[in-house]
């Protein structure tokens, strides 16, 4: 009797062991690991690629995707974004398109099916704007229609009896869908006429003014400025040579504005500069200057 009474005790140990192993009370605490195919600078409108892994997927009820601006804390829901899940494309694979330029850390999380929140490691990817070399080409920039244009109204709007010049001007701008494969739309802002200067001692100008969509977070679609253009003026009222391309003041401009600059001028008629009184329609051309490319701070 006593061995029996012992034996159905074991065996009722026994069954409560295998209960409580089917309910998992004490199961693998899930992790996240979060790895991005970018291994460089990403450029606004490409695509960003996040692969997330997690060692026990029977714990986790969904996973999302926050951005943070890169080393700020994103447990405190302050300047966190939350991208849409539908940039999921499987269950693992994760890809949206580079929206805004800047350093940004990625983080995946997870909702356990015990309701509690985990976090993977940062991602960190550097957004950056588009390099302007494809705009640069001359005669094949893809803005030649609205350079010549404003060149056309810049000599228009010139006059050489009364010694009046004009220079016109306009930003390019560069517009990043949140469809995935839709293609980057780059245009011409309005021109912008210069104020008219009816003196020889007077050099014209033109100020453009960049304009960006105002958006706040990165995983949202907006429109940027990547480059301004502006005409030089012409040189047939005035005696007197003038250097050809980006003056100092262009210079200092492209400088403050971090902003790569075109300026269509005319082709230097002996060491970089034009002579006084060259005919308005002599040969121009398309000089770069400032940074390669939009910088951000
Ligand atoms: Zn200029």
């Amino acid at each position: 009797m006593l061995f029996c009474n012992a034996c159905t005790n074991q065996i009722n140990v026994l069954e409560k062991n295998e209960h409580s192993e089917n309910s998992n009370p004490f199961p693998i605490e899930p992790i996240l690991i979060l790895s991005s195919l970018n291994y460089q600078d990403v450029t606004m409108g490409e695509t960003i690629s996040l692969n997330i892994e997690t060692n026990n997927d029977d714990e986790i009820e969904s996973i999302h995707v926050l951005i943070v601006e890169s080393g700020k804390p994103y447990d405190n829901e302050t300047d966190v974004y939350y991208p849409s899940d539908d940039y999921f494309t499987g269950y693992n694979s994760y890809i949206m398109p580079a929206f805004k330029a800047g350093e940004w850390d990625y983080v995946a999380y997870a909702i356990t099916k015990s309701n509690k929140k985990i976090y993977s490691n940062r991602v960190s990817i550097r957004v950056i704007y588009p390099d302007i070399t494809f705009i640069q080409e001359d005669r094949e920039s893809p803005f030649m229609s609205e350079m010549d244009a404003a060149w056309d109204e810049m000599l228009a709007s010139s006059n050489a009896k009364d010694h009046c010049r004009r220079e016109m001007g306009f930003i390019i701008y560069m517009t990043v869908s949140d469809i995935i494969g839709e293609d980057v739309i780059f245009y011409a802002g309005d021109l912008v006429y210069g104020r008219t200067n009816c003196s020889c001692s007077l050099p014209p100008n033109v100020t453009v003014t960049i304009d960006d969509e105002i958006i706040m977070g990165p995983d949202l679609p907006g429109r940027y400025a990547i480059a301004w253009f502006h005409t030089h003026p012409v040189n047939d009222c005035c005696g007197g040579g003038r250097n050809v391309g980006a003056s100092n003041e262009d210079e200092m401009e492209a400088a403050k504005k971090e902003l790569p600059g075109l300026v269509y001028d005319y082709v230097p008629t002996f060491g970089g500069i034009v002579d006084g009184y060259t005919d308005r329609n002599a040969e121009h051309v398309i000089y770069v200057f400032g940074p390669k490319r939009r910088t951000f701070k």
